[in-house]
C-alpha cells in the first residue's frame, strides 16, 4: 500500500470515529447548560474539517484521481454530517429538557407567588382573585357567602416573651387548626401578620357563627408546645355573611368582618362578634340584620 493511501485512510478513520464518538463523549462529559451547543459545535467542526480536507485533496489532485476523490468526498461528508446530526439530536433533546424544566419552574413560581410560605395558606395578593371568583359563583348559584376575620390576641407579647421564632411556629400552629376545621371548598387566607380570613362558600349566618365559635375554642384548647413550654393562644373573630339577595362587593364584606373583629377586640378579646348583630351606625343600615336573619 502506498504511504499516501495509508495516511489518507487513517485521516478518514479519525474523522469518522471522531464524528461518531467525540460528539456523544463531549455531550456526556461536559456538564452544564452549554454541553449540547458544544456537541453541535463539535459536529460542525468535524464537518468543516472534512470539507476542508476534501478541498485540499481536490486542489492537490490531478485529473486522473477524480474517481477516488469522489469516494473521499462521500466518505468525508457522511462522517461530517453524522457528527452534525448527532450534535443536533443532542441539542434538540437538551432544548426539550430545558423547556420542561422551565415549565416546572413556572408552576413552582406561581405556587410560591400564591401561597404564604410560613402557613401555606393563600396569601393576600392571591386572595383577591379567589374572592372575586367565589363572589361571582355565589351570585350565580344564589348561595350566601360567609366571611370570618381571625386575629390572634396579644400576639406581640408572644413574640416578646418566647421570641420571634416561637411566634412564627404559633402562626403555623393556628393555620393548621384552621385547616383541620375548614371544608375543602373554604378559602383560608393569611390576611396580615397574625390575621387570617376564612371565606366560606354556601354558608349562612348560623353556619358561619358556629364555625367561628368552634375555631375560637380550638385555638384556646390547643396550646402550642414550643420546646418545653406551653404557649397559650387566644383569638378574636369577626363574622359577616353576604346573603344571596344583596349586591355587596368583596371589599365591603371584608370591611364588615373587620369591623366585627374590631368590636370583639374592644369588648374583651377571645370572642366572636357578628357584624349583623352590631348596633346600627351610619355605615351599617338597620335592614342588614333583618335581611340576614330573614333567610
Ligand atoms: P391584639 O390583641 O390587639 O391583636 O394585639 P396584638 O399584639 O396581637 O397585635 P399587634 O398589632 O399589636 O401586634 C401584632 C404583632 O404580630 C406584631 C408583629 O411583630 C407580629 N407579627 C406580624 N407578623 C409576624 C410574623 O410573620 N411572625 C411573627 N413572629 N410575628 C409577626
Ligand atoms: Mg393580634
Ligand atoms: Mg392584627
Amino acid at each position: 500500500m502506498h504511504a499516501g493511501d495509508l495516511s489518507a485512510s487513517l485521516v478518514r478513520l479519525v474523522i469518522l470515529l471522531g464524528a461518531v464518538v467525540a460528539v456523544p463523549i463531549l455531550h456526556y462529559w461536559v456538564g452544564g447548560r452549554w454541553r449540547s451547543y458544544l456537541a453541535l459545535l463539535c459536529g460542525l467542526a468535524f464537518l468543516g474539517i472534512a470539507e476542508g480536507l476534501h478541498i485540499v485533496q481536490c486542489s492537490l489532485a490531478g485529473e486522473f484521481q477524480v474517481a477516488s476523490i469522489a469516494w473521499d468526498s462521500i466518505y468525508i461528508n457522511v462522517s461530517g454530517y453524522t457528527a452534525v446530526v448527532l450534535g443536533m439530536l443532542f441539542w434538540i433533546r437538551e432544548f426539550r429538557e430545558t423547556r420542561k424544566e422551565l415549565e416546572r419552574d413556572n408552576v413552582n413560581l406561581r405556587r410560591v407567588a400564591a401561597i404564604d410560605f410560613l402557613t401555606e395558606l393563600v396569601n393576600r395578593r392571591q386572595a383577591v382573585r379567589h374572592l372575586e371568583r367565589e363572589r361571582a359563583r355565589a351570585r350565580r348559584s344564589g348561595e350566601s357567602l360567609g366571611f370570618i376575620m381571625i386575629d390572634l390576641d396579644h400576639f406581640k407579647s408572644i413574640n416578646d416573651t418566647y421570641g420571634h421564632q416561637a411566634g412564627d411556629v404559633a402562626l403555623k400552629h393556628t393555620a393548621d387548626i384552621l385547616k383541620t376545621r375548614a371544608r375543602a371548598s373554604d378559602i383560608l387566607i393569611r390576611y396580615g401578620g397574625e390575621e387570617f380570613l376564612a371565606v366560606l362558600p354556601d354558608t349562612d349566618l348560623p353556619g358561619a357563627v358556629e364555625l367561628a365559635n368552634s375555631l375560637r375554642e380550638r385555638i384556646q384548647d390547643n396550646p402550642l408546645t414550643y420546646g418545653d413550654v406551653e404557649v397559650q393562644l387566644r383569638a378574636s373573630l369577626g363574622v359577616a355573611v353576604l346573603p344571596p339577595d344583596q349586591d355587596i362587593g368583596v371589599k365591603e364584606m371584608i370591611g364588615r368582618a373587620d369591623k366585627a373583629l374590631y368590636a370583639a377586640k374592644e369588648t374583651g378579646r377571645n370572642r366572636v362578634v357578628v357584624w349583623e348583630e352590631l348596633p346600627d351606625t351610619e355605615d351599617k343600615p338597620a335592614t342588614a340584620l333583618a335581611s340576614a336573619h330573614a333567610r
